[in-house]
This record gives structure tokens, sequence and C-alpha cells, in this order.
């Protein structure tokens, strides 16, 4: 039998695992030799044991944790249960990983009438010793009992309000005599304090499953499986007059991150009222003044601690009568920038290295540098949720269309397009939004991608609204409705759906987050790529540190309003003729746009991928479109419509896309190529170093991938002789079919690189619509049928798999082919690892997401360093 029970003496910091994070904290205080009320903890593997064993604790645990309770005993002076000379503890939870507020606690532990007395007689403060009973009697039949605390409460409330005295310090021990009387009619707790102890951390363990704690834990992927320890520690006491108190501090500053000592104390109080907020806590300055010994003696041991965990830390502390006892050491939660700006500051103090700051940092405190953030204690009415699908705080007036949105825009109005699913007639709407909001579509649906890379804060999936375009309404499950031009707020980064203007933070760049993209740099092996297809958003790529175009989705340069017309009237093209002359028309745009980008990104390779829209995105939805296209290319709106009804497919998905269009369709491939390398060649005749990748999408075997290279080949050399320019070019080929993937040693040969097209490969592996997976996925998680929605966080058992496989295969017959990802997941930090793991050359994402990548790139070589 392993020992159950560990006296603060007997643990260190490493033992979080055993002892949970407060408990391996205060012992590794004491063993500091700090003034830490003495205890001892019950470990973790006795919480899975009292649940295996159908929420009963160990037979011999009583008699363990008693040798514990007396060996505190004799540190503290005092004995549990001695009316005399009592000792009391407090019992409190302590997860491995932290759970602020989740679980349960108990004060003042070990209280009965007979000891109160005695509490009363021993500190000559029957109103402490009064007041402490009452509150011990709140907490055990709310935690133990499970009393509603509210009914409590109120009677406290009534108490003071007949007999007019407002705050709690109005109150005598008489008061409080009356108040538990009271309170002992309706909770029947149990006398012997050894019961009282027993009672407690059954009620600690089984606060792990209240519905709280659990939601918390799938909020932060905390697994189910490692239970909490119990903190048993001696009681000391704030309010035992005016030479006593509570606080909280923090090393440095948890908003700004400025390195200044930072707290709150109120004198004569117990620390649940400065957590509780019903009184004003005072600044360190009161306590430097009212009692300077003890704020010298915090100072010192705050200085201690934050050198010692090398990291800013959050104190809890408590003053009885003029001594300073520490109750608490953790990590401190800090907003975005100040964890960056202490990162930064710790190396350059010595304090920790470039790489252990890399380590710090995490996707959420990169956001407040990009995008505006919803402030956390502004957030209210949360009508509706969906999937965070761009990043970000975005309030605006609603809109139901993308004309709308123009127009509201264009009188200088913020606005929020609500659709049930974009399509890319929408772009336009879309680039004036402040932020979109759809009830359809996954974290890769058209408005998800189109969002991030244009950085708009968007949330999609949010069935919880119904949206109905035509009357202009959108209302919730709840019955709540959204009507044109309400405001309203979405957070991007969770989801949530809010009635209203809530206060955001603005974003800003700074110094130190600049310094730390810049070790990031130094660190990693992967480069990073953006995914781009205007000349606005590549500059904004090298600017957030792209080192090239990992993807240009070329299908999406055609989504303008002045160009979708040409592109829809290609489309429905009849004849090879009729298709040549709206391709030529296309070939201007495509050329004037690839020699912009040549331009932006001078000598850094622009990855430009084969056309590979899904054919009905850009037909129009409406008789409004059909009448319009019909007048532009002459057409019967009759025949514009069969036309359509022709090109309809029942699986678009798995339909007519990719290089099955260069397969059918060999003329567009023609134009492309001839865009991009004429463009190329102009280029470099003006002394740009244009470095361009055609990419051919979609790919099932190499016989594709020759046709099409004959294809590429044919037109390149042919502008090369013609131009007398050598155009240094590459042509490959995406990886999103588990067909590609297992016969990548066949593509080889074929091919100089070969990009993952992880979206479409999720899709094609596990059979999920990338379009319409939103309405299940969720469920599916709830019901722990995966583990993470496969299209946000890659899935590395399957889809990771078939990518190992790609490599494997096709390193065994070709070396130097370079390998990435230019799918959604190259701007998730757990996808990010595993491409640097697997070998991967370099990620490709949206522009918003390259400092993540960046800094996520960093780790993963940081981590394989430390292996
Ligand atoms: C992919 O499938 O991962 C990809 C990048 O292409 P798209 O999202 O354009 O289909
Ligand atoms: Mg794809």
């Amino acid at each position: 039998m392993a020992k159950r029970v560990y006296l603060f003496e007997e643990g260190t910091r490493d033992d979080r695992d055993l002892l949970g994070g407060k408990g391996a904290n205060l012992c590794e205080m004491t063993r500091l030799g700090l003034p830490v009320p003495y205890g001892f903890i019950v470990t973790t593997p006795t919480c899975r044991e009292f649940f295996e064993h159908g929420n009963k604790l160990p037979k011999t645990l009583d008699s363990e944790y008693k040798v514990a309770l007396s060996i505190v005993e004799q540190k503290m002076s005092a004995r549990f249960g001695d009316p005399d000379n009592p000792l009391l503890v407090s019992v409190r939870s302590g997860a491995p990983v932290s759970m602020p507020g989740m679980m349960n606690t108990i004060l003042n532990l070990g209280l009965n009438d007979a000891i109160t007395e005695g509490l009363a007689r021993k500190t000559g403060n029957p109103r402490f010793a009064y007041d402490s009973y009452r509150r011990f009697i709140q907490m055990f039949a709310d935690v133990v009992l499970d009393i509603d605390g509210s009914s409590l409460e109120d009677q406290i409330h009534d108490y003071k309000k007949m007999h007019e005295k407002p705050l709690d310090t109005d109150m005598t021990a008489e008061d409080w005599q009356v108040i538990i009387a009271g309170f002992k009619e309706t909770v029947d707790f149990p006398e012997d304090p050894f019961v009282q102890l027993r009672l407690a951390i059954e009620a600690v363990f089984l606060s792990w499953h209240t519905p709280r704690a659990r939601v918390y834990r799938e909020m932060n992927n905390i697994p189910e499986s490692i239970g909490t320890a119990v903190n048993v520690q001696a009681m000391v006491f704030g309010n035992f007059g005016d030479d006593s108190g509570s606080g909280v501090a923090f090393t440095r500053n948890p908003s700004t991150g400025e390195k200044t000592f930072f707290g709150e104390v109120l004198f004569n109080a117990a620390g649940e009222d400065v957590v509780a907020g019903t009184r004003t806590p005072l600044g360190l300055d009161a306590l430097k003044q009212h009692l300077p010994a003890v704020y010298d003696e915090l100072y010192r041991t705050q200085l201690l601690l934050e050198t010692h965990y090398r990291d800013m830390q959050d104190l809890e502390f408590t003053i009885q009568e003029g001594r300073l006892f520490m109750l608490q050491t953790r990590s401190g939660k800090r907003t975005g920038r100040a964890a960056i700006k202490i990162a930064v500051d710790m190396v350059v103090e010595g304090l920790i290295s470039e790489a252990e700051a890399l380590m710090r940092v995490t996707p959420e405190h990169v956001e407040a540098f990009l995008h505006p953030m919803i402030d956390p204690a502004a957030k209210q009415d949360i009508i509706a949720s969906g999937l965070p699908a761009s990043p970000g705080g975005a309030t605006g007036k609603v809109v139901f269309s993308a004309e709308e949105a123009i127009e509201v825009s264009a009188a200088g109005e913020p606005v929020i397009l609500v659709r049930r699913e974009t399509t890319p007639e929408d772009i336009h709407g879309m680039r004036v939004a402040q932020g979109i909001l759809t009830e359809l579509g996954g974290m890769t649906s058209h408005a998800a991608v189109v969002a991030r890379g244009m950085g708009v804060c968007a949330i999609t999936g949010c069935s919880a609204l119904s949206v109905d375009i035509k009357t202009g309404q959108a209302t919730t499950r709840d019955g709540i409705r959204i009507n044109r031009g309400d405001i309203i707020t979405l957070d991007g980064n969770v989801g949530d759906v809010m009635l209203g203007d809530i206060q955001k933070i603005e974003a800003s760049d700074s110094d130190d987050f600049q310094t730390l993209l810049s070790w990031a740099d130094k660190h990693r092996r992967l480069k990073v790529r953006a995914n781009a297809e205007t000349p606005e958003d590549a500059i904004r790529a090298r600017e957030l540190g792209a080192e090239g175009i990992g993807l240009c989705r070329t299908e999406h340069m055609f989504f303008d309003a002045s160009r979708i017309d040409v592109m829809r009237a290609m489309i429905i093209s009849e004849s090879i003729e009729e298709r040549r002359v709206h391709l030529d028309k296309l070939y201007h745009f495509q050329h004037d746009d690839m020699f912009q980008l040549f331009q932006v990104m001078d000598g850094l390779p622009v990855n430009i991928r084969l056309l590979d829209p899904p054919l009905h995105e850009f037909l129009p939805h409406d008789a409004e479109g059909v009448k319009h296209l019909a007048e532009s290319t002459g057409k019967t709106e009759a025949e514009i419509e069969a036309i359509s009804r022709n090109l309809e497919e029942v699986n678009p998905m798995l339909g007519f896309r990719g290089c099955r269009l260069s397969v059918v369709y060999p003329e567009i491939t023609e134009m492309q190529v001839k865009a991009i390398i004429s463009a190329a060649a102009d280029a470099i005749e003006k002394g740009i170093d244009a470095r361009p990748e055609i990419m051919i999408p979609l790919v099932i075997n190499v016989r594709e991938v020759r046709l099409v290279s004959a294809i590429v080949e044919q037109i390149i050399n042919e502008i090369m002789t013609q131009r007398r320019v050598s155009v240094p070019y590459k042509v490959g080929t995406m990886m999103e079919t588990p067909r590609a993937c297992l016969g990548a040693d066949r593509l080889a040969p074929a091919v100089e690189f070969m990009s993952f097209g992880t979206n479409d490969l999720t899709q094609l592996t596990y059979g999920f619509s990338r379009d319409d997976a939103a309405r299940f996925i969720p469920e599916y998680l709830e019901k722990s049928l995966i583990n993470a929605d496969p299209f946000v966080s890659l899935d590395q058992r399957g889809v990771g798999d078939l990518m190992k496989i790609a490599l494997e295969r096709s390193r065994k017959v070709k070396s130097g082919i370079k390998y990435g990802i230019c799918g959604e997941h190259a701007g998730d930090p757990e996808s990010v690892l595993f491409c640097h793991d697997i070998g991967l050359d370099y990620i490709s994402c949206s522009p918003f997401r390259l400092p993540i990548a960046r800094i996520s790139a960093a780790q993963a070589a940081v981590k394989d360093k430390i292996r």
C-alpha cells in the first residue's frame, strides 16, 4: 500500500501529480523556510481509490491522517477537538493542474458549541469565535450537507436589516450567536470534529465531479482520471483584530506585466472576504504604513518566491496579530500582453532562457497583439455559441446580405454579416464586415477559411441560431430575436454571440512581442509561409514573418464582384471557343495579380495552386443572379438555369474539382500557367526575383500529375523560348486524397514538392463533409467519440498516419522533395508540433496566424531538444 498522507515537509514542488499543485507548492514553501501554517496532504491516488471503491475512503485512511494531525498539533501547539486549546483546520482541494475556484473548500473546521466557547475564552475575542463558527456552519452546510447556501445568507441578511446593522463588522458576538441558533434549526451537522474532517475530505473528493469542474476540465483538456488531492492545514486568522488581515499579491502586475509588486489587503478580515469582494481592499501601501515589518517580510518573501520559481507568482497571505503567514503561491494568471512582457523581461534579467520564454507563450497570449479582444470582465448576455472560426472580438449592426453590409459600412457604421452560410458571392460583404456569423459550416467552411485569411472575426456553425435571410431575422433556441440593425458582439476566440456593444481591449504591437518573435525565428526549424491571394494579404504576410506563399488559391482571385461574372461566364460556356473568350479576360486578371504577388514576395517562393473550386460555389444562387448572368452573357435565363442544373452535383465536395478540371478543360490550365509564367518573366525583366511554384490539386495518381505537368511544361517552355527568359519554377502536387498519400512512391518521381492539404485529407479520411460536419461534431465531442474536431486539430492517428506513409514512401524513391502543409491545421499549435516531428519543411497558414505558427514551430524545436 502506498503512503496516502504527506506532511508539508515531506514533499517538493515536483510532486504535483501526487500532491496536487497547491500541496506541492505548500511543501516547497515549507522547505524554503517560509512561514506556512503547518498541515498535511491526502494524495491524488487516494482520490482515485475513493472513486474506484464506490465513493468510500480507504479503511486505514483515518489512522493515517490522525498520525499526521498529531504532528500538526505539536507544531501549532494546539489540539484538534480540545475546547481549551483548539486547533482549527482548513480543508481544500488541489488538483495537479490548477482549477481555480472549481472545487470545494471548508474553513474553520473543528468547531462545535463547546469548542467555540473555548476559542472565545482562549482568544478573549468572542466576536471572532462566533463569526468563525457561523462561517464554518455555512460552508459545511453548503459543501458537505448540500444545503442551499443562499437560505442561510438570507437569514443573515434579514437579521442585519431588522437590526439596522448593514455591515458584517457591525455584528457583535451576541448577534452571531442568534444567527447560529437559527442556522442550527435547519442544519444538522456533526459535533465531533473527527467526523467533520472525514466528511469534509469526502466532500472535496466528490467536488471533482461537480458540473462546473467537469466543464472546466473539458474546456482546458484536463484528464478526468487525475483526481484531486486534499490539503488539510492549520487555520490562521486575518479577522483577529486590527493587527490582522488577509491579502493577495502578484510579484508583477498581471495586466501589464510591469515589474512592480502589486496586491491588495483587507485588515481584520478573513481570506474569503478579500475574494468575495464585499469590502473594498486597500493597496499594499496601506500595509507598508500600518504594519511596516510585515510588509518588509512579505516583500522579501515575494522576491524569494519569484526567483525560486522563475515565474510571476500569485500569493495569498494572512496576518494574524502582526505575524505573516503564507497560504499559497502559484504561477499567476496574466493577460496576453503581460505574459509576453514578463517572459521577455525575465530573459533580460537572466532568470530564464529564451527557450523557456518561448515555451511560456500560448496562442491566446499572441492573439492579444493581433486582434481586438473582448474584455472578459465585460462579457455578458451570451445568447448563442458556435465555432470559434476566426479570432478577435467585433461589434456591429446586424445585416443579412453582402449588399447591406456594403451599404451600412459605406455609411460609416460597423457591421456584423449574419448568413446561413457564405459563398463566393458574399466576399465583398465579408471584406467590409467587422465580424461574420453563420448558422452552418465548420472550421474549414468557406466562411471560416475566408474570414481567417482576412483576419476578420468569425463564428461559424452557430446552430443555436436560426437565420431567416428573407425576413431579416435570426432567432435563438430560447426564442431571442436578432433583427436587422440590432447591435451584437462576437467573441471569435470562444464562439460566443452577445447582445449589445461589449467592451474590447484593443490590439497593438509591442517591442517585447517582436523580440519574442525574433527568438522564435532563431529557434525554429520549420519554415513558415502564408496562404494568400491578394497583394494586401501578401504584404501583411511578409510583415508577420512569412517566408513565401505556401498556397495561393487562384479561384479566390476571381471572387471579386468585377471578376465573378467573367468566371461564371467561363464556367457556363458551351464550347471551347466560347470558353477561350472568357479565359482571355481572366488571363489579364490572373497575370496582373501574379505580377503583384511576385513583386511583394521578391526572392521568396510563391506557390500557386491551379484552379480548384467546387464549381457550384460560383454559380448564381437566386433569380436575380441568373438574370444578371443572362444579361452579361447573352444567354436566356432558361438556358442558364438548364446549364446550372447540368452542373449541379449531389456531392460537390467529391465532384468536379481539383485537377479533374484540368483533365476535362485543359484550356483553363493553359491560361493559368501562361498568366503565371508570363507574369514571372515580366517580373524577372524588371529585376524582381520571381519564384513560382505550380501546384496540382486533389491528385489521386501519377497519371494525373503527368498529364497536367505535360500541359504546364509545354506552356512554360513556349513562353521561356519566346521571351528568352529563364524562370526558376517548380511543379508539385497537393497531397489531399488518401490515395495520393498511399501512392506517394509513385508520385514522387513526377514532383518537386508535396503539400499536404489536410482540410480535404481530413474530409476524405473521415468521410465527414467539410461543409456539413459542424452539425454533428459537437455531439461527437460531447459523447467522447472523438477527442477534438479533426478539422481544427490534426488527427494524428488517422490523417497523420497517412502523412507519415506519404513521407516514408516518397523519400524511399527520391530525395530532395520539399514537404509542406497548407491546410488550416498549419495554424494550430498542436498540429504544428506534429508537422515538426514528422519532418516537414514548411507550414503555410493564413497571415494572421503566422505569429502563432512561428512560436509553435519554435516550441516544437525546443521540445525536440529537451527530448
Ligand atoms: C486543403 O484541402 O487542405 C486545402 C488547403 O485546400 P482547400 O481548403 O482550398 O480545399
Ligand atoms: Mg483542398
